[in-house]
């Protein structure tokens, strides 16, 4: 397997080439249309270049490296701004699990390659109105219907449903058990009849996520992942991937080099930031506590290779990530006084205060409420007792609501 020092130093020359057609600059004042077609564009190239799926199985069209190696890769690519962010929950959850899952293999090859060349998306339907900590209690029906199923219900908050081609979605197949046990994982076709998604605005003006709305949509057996009423353990398997491999211990935010450079250029009682004490133990904190992060992912990365379960730190990553990078933007635009409340539109949230700072909130909550990962932390790193869970075991249909 090709050294990481040679990696590195291959993807830092492709990447400088494509920079100017892909990268932040090439990507201001595009509408939303053109940049996702940047994008599927970029991942194209990428994917010939031979920089798609780096950790991905080479039966699949992936490149068969490590865990590792696709950091290395992603590090160096999040900095330069590349349109990339339409993709990163279908290749983040959806492909992984539809490789372990799915048993048509040749179907699913088609599927991974075409996700990697931006060519299809996929999105990752779990959260409804009244379910989205308590994933157990969604309401989304699917009945059986002749040799298939029936899919009836909503759906809300589901990012790029709008732009998706296809879809994870766990439902309820039956409401006479326990929560945990009534629930059945298959995928969807987005474009399929009764299916429709209605994206909104969030503070940022981005428009992610989508509400939606299933009509009757037949499924057939064969989109069934898992067992019948074994979808909560394919659910499981799809957080405990997403804990991992959709964190960055920057929390997707600006970096600490870019704050240290920010701190020299702006001042502070008449000198600069960087002078100041306070300023000096707020990078050396952050620092500290963002290199452990990296520490605890590459860890778990290397017991997943080894074929061994990482554990339940995962649950630190975006928890301790997202509030770093919540102080961090804070403290910017603090230092800047009235001026640091401009907001740019156009700038992204990696190398933007102000746009970091709008959008960070809804990074503590996607994939898991700061209160959740506390609570995973509380039972499952430092043993504490049980929260209180009043519906365990209850039938479902029983449980108020
Ligand atoms: C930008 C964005 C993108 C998203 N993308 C997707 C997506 O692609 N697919 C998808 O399925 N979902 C997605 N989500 C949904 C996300 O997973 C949920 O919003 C999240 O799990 C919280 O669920 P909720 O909104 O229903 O809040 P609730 O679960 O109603 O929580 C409300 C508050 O109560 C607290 N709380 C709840 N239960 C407990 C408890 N037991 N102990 C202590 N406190 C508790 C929570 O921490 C939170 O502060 C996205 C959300 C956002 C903001």
């Amino acid at each position: 397997m090709i050294d990481l020092d040679e990696f590195r130093a291959k993807a830092r020359d492709w990447l400088s080439t494509m920079a100017g057609e892909f990268g932040r600059e090439a990507r201001r004042g595009l509408s939303p249309e053109q940049d996702l077609a940047l994008g599927r564009r970029y991942m194209a190239a990428k994917y010939e270049a031979g920089f798609g799926g780096i950790n991905m199985p080479v039966e699949f069209g992936g490149r068969g490296l490590s865990g590792l190696h696709k950091i290395v890769f992603e590090t160096e690519e999040m900095e330069i701004g590349f349109p990339t962010v339409y993709f990163g929950i279908s290749l983040g959850m959806p492909i992984p699990i539809i490789m372990k899952f799915c048993e048509d293999k040749a179907w699913v090859r088609e599927r991974v390659i075409a996700a990697l060349r931006g060519e299809e998306i996929w999105c990752q339907l779990f959260s409804e109105p009244a379910a989205g900590s308590d994933l157990a209690g969604l309401r989304m029906k699917a009945e059986q219907d002749g040799n298939g199923w029936k899919l009836n219900g909503q759906k809300l908050w589901t990012s790029h449903a709008h732009l998706a081609d296809y879809g994870i979605i766990v439902a309820r197949s039956d409401p006479n058990v326990p929560k945990h046990k009534g629930l059945t994982y298959f995928w969807v076709d987005m474009h399929a009849q009764g299916v429709e998604a209605k994206p909104f605005e969030l503070l940022d003006h981005e428009v992610v996520c989508n509400e939606v709305f299933f009509d009757d949509v037949k499924l057939t057996d064969g989109q069934r992942i898992g067992p019948v009423g074994g979808g909560f353990g394919v659910a499981l398997a799809t957080l405990m991937i997403e804990r991992y491999v959709a964190g960055d211990a920057d929390g997707f935010g600006p970096t600490i080099p870019f704050f240290v450079d920010f701190a020299r250029d702006v001042e502070l009682n008449g000198r600069p930031a960087i002078e100041d004490g306070r300023i000096r133990s707020a990078i050396a904190r952050n620092y500290a506590l963002r290199n452990g992060l990296r520490s605890i992912r590459d860890r778990a990365f290397l017991m997943m290779e080894a074929g061994m379960e990482p554990g339940p730190e995962g649950s630190l990553s975006k928890l301790a990530s997202v509030r770093s990078r919540q102080k961090l933007s804070e403290l910017a635009i603090d230092l800047r006084g009235a001026a640091g409340l401009a907001y740019d539109p156009d700038a992204g949230s990696k190398e933007d205060w102000v746009s970091s700072w709008l959008s960070v909130p809804t990074g503590r909550i996607a994939g898991g409420a700061d209160e959740m990962l506390l609570n995973t932390i509380a039972e499952r790193i430092l043993g504490l007792p049980q929260d209180h869970r009043p519906d365990k075991g209850v039938p479902f249909n029983q449980i108020p609501a």
